[in-house]
């Protein structure tokens, strides 16, 4: 089982934000801004490449709990980064759905 799944079924400590049935947000481990939350599906998908027509209502679900971490952590209204990386050129490095949500800082842009 990959390490998301683990979290979505609450086998590894986590420190969860906010979830429902679907759904689930947790602090990132390694921060990269002063808040950095993961949003996954608690199905497992691998990520974007892999997402069929069947996951359409899942990745609006897991966006609008994106949005709804970032109004619970204060972070909506100075704005805040979403961020899903697609395969290991983009840096991703777990191949569950993940959508990172960044804030509390100013961004740059372009991303490195
Ligand atoms: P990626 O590089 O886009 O795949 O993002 C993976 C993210 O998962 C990284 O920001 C890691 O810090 C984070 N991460 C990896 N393992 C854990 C964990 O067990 N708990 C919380 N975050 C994790």
């Amino acid at each position: 089982m990959c390490i998301f799944c683990k979290i979505a079924n609450k086998e590894i400590p986590t420190k969860v934000v906010l979830e429902d049935d679907d759904w689930l947000a947790f602090h990132d481990t390694n921060p990269q801004a002063p808040t950095h939350v993961l949003v996954i599906p608690k199905r497992h998908v691998a990520g974007l490449r892999e997402a069929t027509p069947e996951d359409q209502a899942l990745l609006g679900k897991v966006l609008l709990g994106a949005q709804q971490v970032a109004q619970k952590l204060g972070i909506g209204d100075s704005g805040f980064r979403t961020v899903i990386n697609s395969g290991a050129n983009a840096g991703q490095t777990v191949f569950h759905l993940h959508v990172h949500v960044l804030g509390g800082r100013a961004m740059g842009w372009p991303p490195g």
